[in-house]
């Protein structure tokens, strides 16, 4: 059996190493994105594993079936890059990664505490010898009211780190979940937007979700509400956060993704001028605590993630057995 591996970043290297010898596989591994051009570096191969700067779309799919490939596996627990009705119609199998939610459901509780707390303007302050407090005082938790949006894997965990700090937790998810329904109160979106001083995301990016938080819906919310992404960028409208950021109606963002991030993530771009309007101008705000998609960014997880690829493709060409199956 032989795989071949894109978007291999250094760090991912050992537990390719560990996971091909473990499950008796042969996996090449290349550092750049699979694309159009390099496609052929599948040939022969029953698998690709890639992440999420891998755009498959249906021509990628012909071409992947055009050198053989049978199954596609992301790394990511995201499949918004994927096409998946073209891979059907190919019969070309994808997975996704399903490693745990805790990384991702952390770093969204240390996003909202770094918002709530005024981390970064204290943070600026102290690199200068300034120590001066003002405009630094922060809220507790335990007197808020934080809608969680989504509760699969990630938003459960999500609510079930919050359930410690004592503030009252409102869900909405099209599929409430009876557990998630012992610590959060389910409600509609409107009364999630309406009540809510903490608002965050976790649910997939879709057609019906692509920017589900955009002007209508933040003029629904609580003035100085704090929204938080460790989702997907095009779940929130770049503009509209930029508008609301500048008229105070938004008091603060925690954002790991944000709409456009593109080809900036990921990527060591020191030496180039950001001409990502957009990113570069909400960056600068003192309330706005934005990172490079790194929520997932733990040992465990990319462990995880290479596992669930490189194991996901034996099993399914193999055993016939597909755990986390999309297509
Ligand atoms: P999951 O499939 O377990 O849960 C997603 C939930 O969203 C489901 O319960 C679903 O019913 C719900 N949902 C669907 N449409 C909705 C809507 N309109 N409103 C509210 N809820 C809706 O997925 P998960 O493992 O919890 O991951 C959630 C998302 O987090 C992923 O799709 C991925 O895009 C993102 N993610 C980001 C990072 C990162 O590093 N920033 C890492 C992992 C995952």
């Amino acid at each position: 059996m032989k795989i071949a591996a894109f978007e291999v970043r250094d760090d991912e290297r050992e537990s390719f190493a560990d996971e091909s010898q473990r499950v008796g596989v042969d996996v090449e591994l290349h550092a750049e994105c699979l694309a159009p051009s390099n496609v052929g570096l599948a040939a022969g191969c029953d698998g690709v594993s890639i992440l999420g700067q891998s755009h498959i779309d249906a021509a990628m799919i012909d071409a992947l079936a055009d050198v053989g490939v049978k199954v596609v596996a992301t790394r990511t627990i995201g499949y918004n890059h994927i096409d998946l009705n073209a891979a059907k119609r190919r019969g070309i199998m994808v997975l996704n990664a399903d490693y745990a939610p805790n990384g991702v459901a952390e770093y969204t509780v240390m996003f909202i505490l770094l918002v709530l707390r005024n981390y970064k303007p204290a943070l600026w302050r102290g690199q200068v010898y300034d120590f001066s407090l003002e405009g630094l005082q922060g809220r507790e938790l335990r007197n808020l009211t934080v809608g969680v949006m989504g509760t699969g894997r990630i938003g459960a965990t999500v609510i079930q780190c919050l359930t410690g700090f004592g503030c009252r937790i409102l869900a909405y998810d099209p599929h409430p979940n009876p557990k998630v329904a012992e610590h959060a109160e389910y409600v509609d979106l409107e009364t999630l937007y309406a009540q809510s001083d903490v608002i965050t995301l976790h649910m997939p990016l879709l057609d019906s979700t692509f920017h589900i938080i955009n002007r209508e819906t933040i003029a629904k919310m609580k003035d100085g509400v704090v929204l938080v992404n460790c989702a997907r960028g095009e779940l929130m409208d770049l503009d509209a956060l930029i508008d609301n950021i500048e008229a105070e109606k938004i008091g603060g963002l925690g954002l790991d993704t944000v709409e456009t991030e593109g080809d900036l993530i990921h990527r060591d771009r020191r030496t180039d001028i950001l001409t990502n309007r957009g990113i570069a101008y909400l960056r600068q705000f003192p309330n706005v605590v934005m990172t490079q998609h790194m929520a997932f960014y733990t040992d465990a997880a990319v462990r995880s993630m290479v596992s669930c690829s490189v194991d996901g493709i034996r099993a399914a060409i193999v055993d016939g057995e597909f755990r986390t199956r999309i297509a």
